[in-house]
């Protein structure tokens, strides 16, 4: 069976103590590889290796170090079938999709910081004719990223890629539910020479690394990505340590639908935005807020759609949903669907889990489900349930819109459907959300700030927000 090593200085290692744990194919609920079962003492050689690697990647010229991230981008874009098999076979999620946008987007974010860090400016001031200021940005040292399982390359390379290109040191702990994408990411940079030590990736448990890696005193800043209640106890044990820290964490994702949007655009890209992925993405829409005049019309079509949704073994490129990331999470799936029902919800389509024949008959797959009938204010609709599941809620006034989609401890993420301008307008800016998509979904520019309000996060990412993250400015004033 394979087996997943540690990549710590520059080597493939297993975890010091030896021990190892399952890791399971979603589409078959079997074990089909190990990975390392790290703790304290990884972390610790894992920090010190980047530690000593830092003078030299910091000091290396910065084209250099672009020429070695453009090289594992163009690794990666090589081996993209193979990585899109093995992002599909550790997380579920169809090969077709991790073909076309996690493997793209990966390279895409190795490429966008290779390029960024060769174009940042920092700001000059000139003073009153007295003095100059300017701004020096300077790499920390030795950062943690930490990842989820959803987009398992995607949102890894999301922070190693800004935190290796401003210079700093990385060691990179990727979800233990899906280590194997990050695993073949380890042997990419090796072959694309990066120094020893500059990434280090550690897996295993979040509660084993997780402890020594947030308190580590060599440990500058933690960029994490994950569940809000993973991020509470991040920051409650680095806050006080007073490191850098950016949180991006769970959304509860309102989508608006006015009776004025382009009808067909916006039935077919909810259809998208909730159950992509499984419904497993952070930015996914899973409660759909629709103007009255429009609900009967809208709900009828958008359950035929989603009936007609094919669920499946995520290797054949008729399946439209794959399996469910690990039984844990299945099982929670499931749990909220049989809340919703307690909670007076009529479920229109779904609601099941689904065995398919074959290979895939012991497989964690549910039917993408609708519900309508449940108050906006119901556990269902105020708790992140993170699966194939939304629901269903009419409104009959702009204001009852903006009430209904701020009505949430989240903050992620809005869509926003109508075809009025000064709607769009007077909505995106009243929305509490750090994205809001008006007649699109997942459409990205990594040159934007991305991130969540209120229990979605604190903290930007992308672009020159993740470059500042990952630099610490010091202000130089000289006076004439
Ligand atoms: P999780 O919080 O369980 O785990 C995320 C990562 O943190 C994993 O690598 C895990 O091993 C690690 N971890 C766990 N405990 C830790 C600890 N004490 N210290 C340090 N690391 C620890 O989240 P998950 O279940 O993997 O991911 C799903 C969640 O991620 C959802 O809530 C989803 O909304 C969120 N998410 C947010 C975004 C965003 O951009 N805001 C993107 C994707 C996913």
């Amino acid at each position: 069976m394979l087996e997943i090593q540690n990549y710590i200085n520059g080597q493939l290692q297993p975890a010091l103590l030896g021990q190892n744990l399952p890791n399971y194919e979603p589409a078959t609920g079997k074990v089909y590889s190990t990975l390392p079962d790290s703790g304290s003492i990884d972390v610790e050689v894992a920090v010190a290796a980047a530690k000593e690697a830092f003078p030299i990647w910091s000091a290396m010229p910065v084209a250099q170090r672009a020429a070695i991230l453009n090289k594992v981008a163009e690794l990666m874009e090589q081996r993209l079938p193979e990585l899109a098999q093995a992002e599909s076979r550790d997380q579920g999620k169809p090969v077709a999709l991790a073909t076309r946008m996690d493997i793209p987007r990966a390279v895409d974010n190795f490429r966008f910081f290779a390029s960024a860090i060769q174009h940042a400016a920092s700001e000059a001031h000139s003073t009153d004719g007295t003095a100059i200021n300017f701004t020096l940005r300077q790499p920390l040292g030795v950062v943690a990223c930490i990842s989820p399982w959803n987009l398992p390359l995607y949102l890894f390379t999301w922070k190693i890629a800004p935190a290796l290109a401003a210079g700093n040191t990385v060691v990179a702990k990727p979800s233990e539910i899906t280590p194997m994408t990050a695993f073949l990411l380890s042997g990419l940079c090796i072959e694309a020479g990066m120094p020893p030590g500059v990434l280090n990736i550690l897996h295993g448990l979040g509660a084993n690394i997780g402890n020594s890696l947030n308190t580590h005193p060599d440990v500058q800043a933690i960029t994490f990505t994950g569940g809000t209640l993973t991020g509470a106890t991040i920051a409650r044990q680095a806050a006080p340590l007073f490191k850098k820290l950016s949180l991006e964490l769970g959304g509860k994702n309102p989508t608006i639908i006015f009776a004025d949007a382009d009808y067909e655009l916006a039935l077919s890209t909810a259809v998208r935005s909730a159950f992509t992925n499984q419904g497993e993405i952070c930015l996914c829409g899973s409660r759909i807020l629709i103007e009255r005049s429009l609900y009967d019309r809208f709900r009828d079509d958008f359950v035929a759609r989603v009936a007609a949704l094919k669920v499946g073994d995520p290797q054949h490129d008729e399946n439209d949903l794959g399996a469910i990331a690990s039984e844990q999470h299945f099982n929670k799936v499931m749990s909220y669907i049989a809340l919703a029902q307690e909670e007076g919800g009529r479920i229109l389509t779904g609601g099941t889990a689904v065995q398919p024949e074959g290979r895939c008959a012991e497989g964690w797959f549910i039917r993408p489900t609708v519900i309508e009938g449940l108050s906006n204010s119901c556990r269902t609709n105020q708790e992140e349930i993170f699966g194939p599941v939304v629901t269903l809620i009419p409104f009959d006034t702009e204001a009852e819109a903006l009430h209904l989609a701020n009505d949430t401890a989240y903050g992620l993420a809005a869509g926003l459907w109508t075809s009025h301008v000064g709607r769009a307008h007077r909505l995106s800016a009243k929305l509490k959300f750090g994205i809001v998509w008006v007649n699109c979904w997942l459409l990205r520019d990594l040159r934007t700030p991305f991130g969540g309000a209120k229990a979605s996060g604190v903290g930007r990412e992308g672009g020159w927000e993740a470059l500042k993250f990952f630099t610490e400015a010091t202000n130089v004033c000289i006076k004439y």
